[in-house]
């Protein structure tokens, strides 16, 4: 852009000095000459002046789109904020009489740990995926923990009468 610019100047100022030319000239086939330089000068300075406006279109597109990513940025690491708030209490826990290790709110004075209950793999990695409670299926026996995000974070429960009210009973002594 910067090299339009001066492209730009470069052709005003040859169009200047070369109209200069004119008052010196009395020779009618140098004038004629001259006005044809001058034409062609003119015509470059106006594609100068051009490429110049383009450039600045483009500048202008690129900056909105920034400035939209900006914001969409600035409200996703908002939203982030929010949820590590929501589970700053939150702890890596083993529940299901120790089968399954989750991240979970502390513990009650009963000693239970209420759900929502977190991904430990998905933690990991920085993303709050709150576990599914789901019942077996012909296929699949048994109750488990179903991740959102994979299936292979799925977290099978032993037998057992397993509900969300008892699953949550973490360990006392002994
Ligand atoms: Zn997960």
């Amino acid at each position: 852009m910067l090299n339009e610019i001066q492209l730009a100047i470069a052709s005003i100022t040859g169009a200047k000095t070369i109209a200069e030319g004119f008052v010196a000239e009395r020779d009618t086939l140098k004038l004629a000459e001259l006005a044809t330089t001058l034409n062609a000068r003119l015509i470059e300075a106006q594609a100068s002046a051009l490429n110049v406006q383009r450039a600045q279109a483009l500048l202008n597109e690129e900056l909105a789109r920034l400035k939209k990513e900006n914001a969409e940025l600035a409200d996703r690491l908002k939203r982030v904020e929010r949820t590590g708030q929501e589970y700053a209490d939150y702890k890596l826990t083993a529940i299901a009489r120790g089968h399954c290790v989750v991240y979970a709110a502390r513990p009650d004075e009963t000693g239970m740990c209420k759900p929502p209950y977190l991904c430990a793999t998905c933690l990991q990695e920085g993303k709050h995926s709150a576990l599914n409670f789901e019942d077996g299926t012909l296929n699949i026996p048994g109750k488990r923990f179903v991740c959102p995000v994979s299936a292979a974070h799925t977290l099978k429960l032993p037998r057992g009468g397993w509900t969300l009210q008892n699953v949550g009973q973490t360990l006392k002594d002994g």
